[in-house]
C-alpha cells in the first residue's frame, strides 16, 4: 500500500469551518476537485448566488470563492454524489451541545457526525479516507470507525483521520493561509499513516512541513478541545482581574501589558472584555468537563466549569454595573446596544454577549436599541425569541428596536453600551451621539474600545471594564 493520491475531495457541512476552509483547498490545489455539500439549500444557494452574497462574512473569503468557484471548487446538495466520487471526505457539521435529554448543557450532540458517517457508509461504493474536521469529544472516530466498518460494501475500506480546525472567525481566511500548525491524528498502523501522508501531501501545497503536526488519534482529538479551553481560561482569568481592578482602581489594560511582557505568558489573549462568545470556547469547555466527569475525575470537571462560569459571571457583572450606573433603574430608559456579532469582523452571533446583555435588560424594563453593521435583523430576532422563548415575539418588539446607524440607534437614549468591538464604533461621530443623547448621556465600554478620556471631555460619563467608573 502507498498513500492515495487524492483527486477529489467532498466536505460534508458548508458553514463557518467547511466553506472557508475547503475553498481554501480548491484555491491552493487546483489539481483536486472540492465539492461542500449541506443538507440547507437555501446556504447552498447562497454559496453559488452570482452576485456572491455569501451565507457568511468573513474577510477575503469572496475573494478566494471567486477564484475558485467554477473552477474546482462546487457547492451542492447532491450529498451521495459528492461523497461516492470522493477520495477524501471531510466532516465539518456541527456538534452543539446538548439542550435536553441525559447530559443536557454537557456532552455534544453528535447526531450530526453520526449521520453524516451512515450516509458515508451507505453511499460509498469504494475506499474512502475520513477526516474528522468537527470539534468532537476524545475516541469520537472510533465511533465513527465502528459504524462505517459495520456497515461498509465489499472491498470498501475506510481509514480515519482526526484534522481539527483552528481557525478563528473574523481572520478565517489569513488563519488558513498562514496556520500556527495543522494537526493531523492517526492510527498508528501502515494504513492510518499512508492516509495521514494523503491528507499531509494537500496541505502541503502551501502549508510548510514543519507545520503539519502529525499525532495519534486520540491526542488529536483533545488537543483541539484544550487549546480552545486553555484560550477561553486566558480571557476568564484576565476578566477575574478586571473586577478586582474596577475595584481597586488599577487599570486592565495596564495590567495586561505589564504581565504580558512576560515571555512564559505572552500578550495575545489578554484583553478584557464583557466576556467570550461564539460557538465554540463554552461547547468545548463543556465537552471537556462532561468527558472528565465520564472518567470520573471531578475536580479536573470542576476546574474547566469554573472558566464558563466565570464568563457568565462577567456577563451579568456587566449588565449589574450598567443598571447600578444608571441610578439603580432603566425602566423605561433607552439603551443603545452597539454590536450583536459575539466578535467584530464576523456575522456570527452564536453565544453572543449581547444576547445575555439585552435579555436583562428587557427584564429590566429597559427599552433597547440595537444596531450592528453585519447581522441581518432576521438573525436578531431569531436570537432573542430563543434566549426568551415564553415572550412572544411582539412583545418583545414592542421593547427592542433595531436600527439601521450607530448614530440612529443612540439617539434620545440615556446609555450607549458597546457589546462588539466593530471597528467603526471607535469613529463614529461622538459629539454627534452626544448632541443626540438625553443627559447625563453615559457610555458603558464592554470592549476596551473607545478613547474614555476622549469621551469624558465630550460629556460623558463613561464606564469602562476593569477600570473604576470614574474612568
Ligand atoms: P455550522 O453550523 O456553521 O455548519 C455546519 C453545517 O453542516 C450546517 O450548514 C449543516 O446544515 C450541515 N450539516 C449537518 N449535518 C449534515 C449532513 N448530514 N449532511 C450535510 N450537511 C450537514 O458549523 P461550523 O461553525 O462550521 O462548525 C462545524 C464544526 O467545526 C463544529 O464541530 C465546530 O465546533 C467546529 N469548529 C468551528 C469553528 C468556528 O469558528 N465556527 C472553529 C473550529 C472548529
Amino acid at each position: 500500500m502507498a498513500p492515495v493520491k487524492v483527486s477529489k475531495i467532498c466536505c460534508i457541512g458548508a458553514g463557518y469551518v467547511g466553506g472557508p476552509t475547503c475553498a481554501v483547498i480548491a484555491l491552493k490545489c487546483p489539481h483536486i476537485k472540492v465539492t461542500i455539500v449541506d443538507l440547507n439549500q437555501a446556504r447552498v444557494d447562497a454559496w453559488n448566488s452570482p452576485d456572491f452574497a455569501l451565507p457568511i462574512y468573513e474577510p477575503g473569503l469572496e475573494d478566494v470563492v471567486r477564484q475558485a468557484r467554477g473552477r474546482n471548487l462546487f457547492f451542492s446538495t447532491n450529498v451521495d454524489d459528492a461523497i461516492e466520487e470522493a477520495d477524501l471526505i471531510f466532516v465539518s457539521v456541527n456538534t452543539p451541545t446538548k439542550k435536553s435529554g441525559v447530559g443536557a448543557g454537557f456532552a455534544a450532540d453528535l447526531n450530526y457526525v453520526e449521520l453524516a458517517t451512515r450516509r458515508i457508509a451507505a453511499v460509498a461504493t469504494s475506499s474512502k479516507i475520513v477526516v474528522e474536521k468537527s470539534t468532537v469529544p476524545c475516541r469520537t472516530a472510533e465511533s465513527m470507525r465502528t459504524i462505517l466498518e459495520a456497515n461498509s460494501k465489499p472491498n470498501c475500506r475506510f481509514d480515519i483521520l482526526s484534522n481539527p480546525e483552528f481557525l478563528a472567525e473574523g481572520t478565517a481566511i489569513t488563519d488558513l493561509f498562514g496556520p500556527d500548525r495543522v494537526l493531523i491524528g492517526s492510527l498508528q498502523t501502515p494504513e492510518g499513516l499512508d492516509a495521514c501522508q494523503s491528507l499531509k501531501d494537500i496541505y502541503g501545497n502551501w502549508v510548510p512541513e514543519e507545520r503539519i503536526l502529525t499525532v495519534g488519534l486520540w491526542s488529536s482529538e483533545l488537543s483541539k478541545l484544550a487549546a480552545n479551553a486553555m484560550l477561553a481560561q486566558r480571557i476568564s482569568s484576565v476578566n477575574a482581574l478586571s473586577a478586582i481592578c474596577e475595584a481597586t482602581g488599577a487599570n486592565i489594560d495596564e495590567v495586561a501589558h505589564a504581565i504580558g511582557y512576560d515571555s512564559r505568558i505572552g500578550p495575545k489573549f489578554l484583553k478584557a472584555s464583557v466576556g467570550f462568545g461564539g460557538s465554540c470556547f463554552q461547547k468545548d469547555i463543556l465537552n471537556l468537563v462532561y468527558l472528565s466527569e465520564s472518567l470520573h475525575l471531578p475536580e479536573v470537571a470542576a476546574y474547566w466549569r469554573q472558566v464558563v462560569d466565570m464568563n457568565e459571571y462577567q456577563k451579568r457583572r456587566f449588565s449589574k454595573r450598567v443598571v447600578d450606573t444608571l441610578f439603580n433603574t432603566i425602566t423605561g430608559k433607552r439603551i443603545a446596544v452597539l454590536g450583536f456579532a459575539f466578535k467584530a469582523d464576523t456575522g456570527d452571533t452564536r453565544e453572543s454577549a449581547a444576547i445575555t446583555l439585552i435579555k436583562d435588560f428587557q427584564s429590566e424594563k429597559a427599552l433597547v436599541n440595537v444596531y450592528d453593521p453585519q447581522v441581518e435583523h432576521e438573525q436578531i430576532w431569531a436570537d432573542l425569541q430563543e434566549a426568551s422563548p415564553l415572550v412572544p415575539l411582539d412583545s418583545i418588539k414592542k421593547q427592542v428596536t433595531l436600527c439601521k446607524s450607530a448614530l440612529e440607534a443612540c439617539k434620545n437614549a440615556e446609555a450607549v453600551v458597546i457589546a462588539t468591538e466593530w471597528k467603526e464604533f471607535k469613529e463614529i461621530d461622538w459629539e454627534a451621539v452626544y448632541a443626540g443623547m438625553n443627559k447625563p448621556a453615559f457610555v458603558f465600554d464592554g470592549r476596551l474600545l473607545v478613547d474614555a478620556e476622549k469621551l469624558t471631555k465630550i460629556g460623558f460619563k463613561v464606564t469602562t471594564i476593569g477600570r473604576p467608573s470614574s474612568v
